[in-house]
């Protein structure tokens, strides 16, 4: 099942450090780490690793890092052709700094991210998708534009609302589910984040007066999901655009899978690719966030951001030992 993927590629630059230094300070980390990442690449990776026929659109520069991330999408099964290197800019690349309590500061230099414009997204790569999949780590409008393209195509258009930024009904006008975590629900519906915590299926709910379906991810705690006139639609993966058309709204609560948590970066990546993978496949809604919020607790077991992403066979293997029929003895 096809997923077009359109968003940013960037190298993450990593050191650790005892302690943040002050503005003029000079500090000595700890080596650093080269790793893919880009929000649109990890969710490319997520999603073809859980089983999906991933194309990415985007853009890197003609350097060294650039060729290392799209070899990186490539090894992957990624398809690669859409993502062109430009010559008179550098790859993204984010700077992060970690300290000895693991909290972190991140500075990203977008570089070519920032030059992959509406017009450089040709209507012939959104032919046959079933999903695309949007995040917001390029330029607005490439977003939107990459939505109505999907729209036209009759794609599901699901766009993770991340880094978070509050737009409006008429720019969402072309997505169809919107994927956002506490922090950006809240931005984006104006409800505080502790109301938020407290009730996340009427925050997932309050989503679909922008779109027609929306999941709200709770960390540990799993995924909330609201969907429009879900029943006249069913589970099928052609478009709806029933917000609004009278069938009420659907919500639903599907708790996380309880796992040790090493390192939760990128697990809302993995959720987001599998989600992607399992909508492609015309599954339920409820049902797409189980595998999601598989996917996502099996990445925050492993460290990194594309390493800790799972397989389709990790997944499944997961899924088998976590099912209502196979409990696992606790501890
Ligand atoms: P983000 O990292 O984007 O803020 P979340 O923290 O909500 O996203 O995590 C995304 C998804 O990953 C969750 O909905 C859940 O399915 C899974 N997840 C994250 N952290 C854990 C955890 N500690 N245990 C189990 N699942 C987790």
């Amino acid at each position: 099942m096809s997923i077009v993927v359109v968003g940013s590629l960037n190298m993450d630059l990593v050191v650790t450090v005892p302690r943040f230094p002050v503005a003029g300070e000079t500090l000595l980390g700890g080596d650093y780490a080269r790793h893919a990442g880009g929000k649109g690449a990890n969710q490319a990776v997520a999603a073809a690793r859980a089983g999906g026929d991933v194309a990415m659109l985007g853009r890197v520069g003609a350097d060294a890092f650039g060729e290392a991330l799209v070899d990186g999408l490539a090894t992957d099964g990624v398809a690669t052709e859409a993502v062109a290197a430009l010559s008179d800019v550098p790859t993204g690349v984010a700077f992060i700094s970690i300290d000895p309590s693991a909290q972190n500061t991140i500075i990203v230099a977008p570089g070519a991210n920032a030059r992959l414009a509406p017009d450089d997204l040709d209507a012939a790569r959104f032919a046959g998708a079933h999903v695309v999949l949007l995040q917001l780590e390029v330029p607005l409008e490439t977003t939107l534009r990459a939505a109505e393209l999907g729209c036209a195509a009759g794609a599901r258009v699901v766009l993770n609302l991340a880094p978070a930024r509050p737009l409006t009904a008429a720019q969402l006008a072309h997505v169809d589910l919107l994927l956002v975590n506490e922090t950006e629900a809240a931005a984006l519906t104006g409800i505080a984040a502790d109301e938020v915590a407290r009730a996340p299926e009427r925050a997932a709910a309050a989503l679909t007066d922008l779109v027609p379906a929306a999941v709200l991810t709770l960390g540990a705690a799993g995924a909330a999901w609201a969907e429009a006139g879900a029943a006249e639609r069913g589970g099928d993966v052609a478009r709806g655009n029933a917000a609004g058309a009278g069938g009420g709204v659907a919500t639903g609560l599907v708790p996380g899978f309880p796992v040790e948590a090493a390192d939760t970066t990128a697990a809302g990546d993995a959720f987001a690719g599998a989600l992607a993978v399992r909508l492609a496949h015309g599954a339920p809604l409820a049902e797409a966030v189980r595998h999601a919020n598989a996917a996502g607790a099996l990445a925050a077991t492993r460290p990194g951001a594309q390493p800790s992403l799972p397989t389709a066979a990790e997944l499944a293997a997961f899924l088998e030992r976590r099912a209502p029929h196979h409990e696992e003895p606790s501890g």
